[in-house]
C-alpha cells in the first residue's frame, strides 16, 4: 500500500507517478474496476505540476473517482446506458477542491448503476471484481472506487454512500472508507440518488489520508444549500478513556461468526486502549431497512424522473409517439434494480399510499434519530460490523434483492440519521477476506472517529 505522503516521496516527478498508475490500472484491468481513463487530461495535468504551474497538499498525487461525479477528461456515465454517452459539462465541486490541491484524477471507476446496489454487479457495464478473492464482488455501490484503492492502483478515490456504499465495499476489500456526517461535502456535480441521505466521502489506505482528503472537499458551497461550514479539523489526538458502545442487534447469531469474532477482537483492542466499551439496544437497527427501501426510492423516482430522452442521455429510436418515447427510453436506459426502485418509489408517494408508507416510513425516522440521541447522551462512539459476512460470491445474491439489501442492514441506520461512520479494517477471516468495524459518532465527530480508528491501525 502507498499513502499520499510516500506517493509524493517515492518518485520524482507528477508524470512519473501518474505513468505508473496507469501501468497499474492496465496491469489489473481484469479487475473491471475502471470504466474510463482520463489519460490526457491527466498526463498534461502532471506536466503542469511538475513545472510548477500547479502546487498544493497534493500536488501530482493520481486518485480515482466513482463514475458518478462529474469529472472533465472522460464520460460521467453513472454506470447507466442513460448515460454512456454523457460528456460533463462541468465538474463535482468535490473534484475541483481535490484539484485545487493539486491532485490528479486519472479515471472513472466502476459502480452499481446510479448506485443502487450493494455489489456493483448492478453496472450495466458489468460487475468488479474483489480486490482480495476474484470470485467475490467487490461490493457496493462504490465497488471499483474500493477496489482500485485495495489494488493500490491509487492511494485515494472518492465515492458516494447514500446507504453504505462506501463503508461497505470498504470493508469487503480492506481500505479505509469514510461516510461524513450529512452535509459535510457539496454534492454538486454527482448525479443524485436519495437526497435526503447522499453524502460524498472516500477510501484511501490510512486514516490520515482520509481526514487529509475530507478536510480538504468539505465546506460550505453556494451550489448546495444542504452544505455546512468546515469542522473537518483532521487530529491524531485521541479522547482518553472513550465511552464506547457496541450494538447489541448488530452482533445477533445472523451475523456470520468470523465477522463477530473480528468484532471482538477489535473491542479487545480498544479495552486495552483504556476506553469503556459497553453492549447497547438499538432495537430500532431491525427496522432500518424497511424505512430505508420506502424513503430511498422515493427520492430516487423523483431524481430519475429527469432522464426521460429529451434533454440529454439515451433516447429510444423507432418510437410512434410521446408517451412510447418516455416509456421505450426508460425500459432499455435503466436496469432492473433502478427501474424496481423508480415503480416502488411511485408507488409509496401515490396518494393512496402515502400515508401508510412514505408518511409511517419518516415518523419511524425520527425515533431512530431520537434512539440515537439518546445514546449518545452516554456514549462516545457506536460500534457494528460494517456488513453481516464477508464478500459473497459473484452471482450469489443477483436473483434475490432482499437478500442483497441485508447486506446493508449495519451502514442504513447512521445514513437514515445522517450521522458519520467509518469503516475500517479488522483482519480477515480464516479464508482471507477482510472484515471492516463500523464507527458511528454524533454529527461532526468525523474526525475524532478517524482518528480513534487511527490509534488502533498499526495494530489492525
Ligand atoms: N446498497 C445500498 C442501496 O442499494 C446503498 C447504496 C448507496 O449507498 N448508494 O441502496
Amino acid at each position: 500500500m502507498t499513502t499520499i505522503s510516500e506517493c509524493i516521496r517515492q518518485t520524482s516527478s507528477a508524470r512519473a507517478r501518474v505513468e505508473a498508475a496507469f501501468e497499474k490500472a492496465a496491469a489489473h484491468e481484469h479487475y473491471h474496476a475502471l470504466l474510463s481513463l482520463t489519460k490526457e487530461r491527466a498526463l498534461e495535468r502532471a506536466d503542469a505540476v511538475d513545472r510548477g504551474d500547479i502546487t498544493g497538499r497534493l500536488a501530482g498525487v493520481p486518485f480515482v473517482v466513482k463514475d458518478n461525479f462529474l469529472a472533465f477528461g472522460a464520460p460521467t456515465t453513472a454506470a447507466s446506458k442513460m448515460l454512456e454517452n454523457f460528456t460533463a459539462p462541468l465538474q463535482a465541486t468535490a473534484v475541483e477542491r481535490l484539484e485545487a490541491e493539486g491532485a490528479i484524477c486519472i479515471g472513472k471507476a466502476n459502480l452499481d448503476a446510479f448506485a443502487h446496489g450493494g455489489s456493483t454487479e448492478n453496472s450495466a457495464f458489468g460487475p468488479t471484481l474483489n480486490a482480495v478473492d476474484t470470485t467475490k464482488v467487490a461490493g457496493g455501490s462504490s465497488g471499483g472506487s474500493a477496489v482500485v484503492t485495495a489494488l493500490d492502483i491509487v492511494s485515494f478515490a472518492l465515492g458516494t454512500d447514500t446507504g453504505g456504499s462506501i463503508r461497505q465495499p470498504a470493508s469487503f476489500n480492506g481500505v479505509v472508507g469514510v461516510k461524513p456526517t450529512y452535509g459535510t461535502v457539496s454534492r454538486y456535480g454527482v448525479v443524485a440518488m436519495a437526497s435526503s441521505t447522499d453524502t460524498i466521502g472516500c477510501f484511501a489506505h490510512t486514516t490520515a489520508d482520509a481526514a487529509l482528503i475530507m478536510d480538504i472537499m468539505a465546506g460550505q458551497d453556494e451550489r448546495d444549500m444542504t452544505t455546512l461550514p468546515n469542522f473537518f479539523a483532521p487530529t491524531t489526538n485521541v479522547t482518553a478513556g472513550q465511552k464506547i458502545g457496541l450494538i447489541r442487534e448488530s452482533m445477533s447469531d445472523d451475523v456470520d461468526s468470523e465477522v463477530r469474532a473480528r468484532m471482538n477482537e477489535y473491542v479487545a483492542k480498544l479495552r486495552a486502549a483504556g476506553h469503556t466499551i459497553d453492549e447497547v439496544d438499538l432495537p430500532m437497527l431491525t427496522h432500518s431497512l424497511a424505512m430505508y427501501y420506502i424513503i430511498v426510492p422515493a427520492e430516487v423516482s423523483s431524481n430519475l424522473a429527469r432522464y426521460d430522452g429529451i434533454r440529454y442521455g439515451y433516447r429510444a429510436e423507432g418510437v410512434q409517439t410521446l408517451a412510447e418515447l418516455y416509456g421505450k427510453t426508460r425500459d432499455q436506459g435503466f436496469v432492473t434494480e433502478n427501474k424496481r426502485r423508480i415503480m416502488i418509489g411511485s408507488f409509496v408517494l401515490s396518494s393512496g399510499y402515502f400515508d401508510a408508507y412514505y408518511l409511517q416510513a419518516q415518523k419511524a425516522r425520527t425515533l431512530l434519530i431520537n434512539a440515537y440521541n439518546e445514546l449518545f447522551k452516554n456514549y462516545d462512539v457506536l460500534l457494528s460490523p460494517v456488513s453481516p459476512t464477508p464478500a459473497f460470491g459473484l452471482g450469489e445474491n443477483t436473483a434475490d434483492p432482499i437478500k442483497m439489501y441485508l447486506a446493508d442492514i449495519m451502514t442504513v441506520p447512521p445514513s437514515l440519521a445522517g450521522l458519520p461512520a467509518i469503516s475500517v479494517p479488522a483482519g480477515v477471516t480464516a479464508a482471507g477476506l477482510p472484515v471492516g468495524v463500523q464507527l458511528i459518532g454524533p454529527r461532526k465527530s468525523d474526525a475524532a472517529l478517524l482518528a480513534l480508528a487511527g490509534s488502533l491501525e498499526d495494530q489492525a
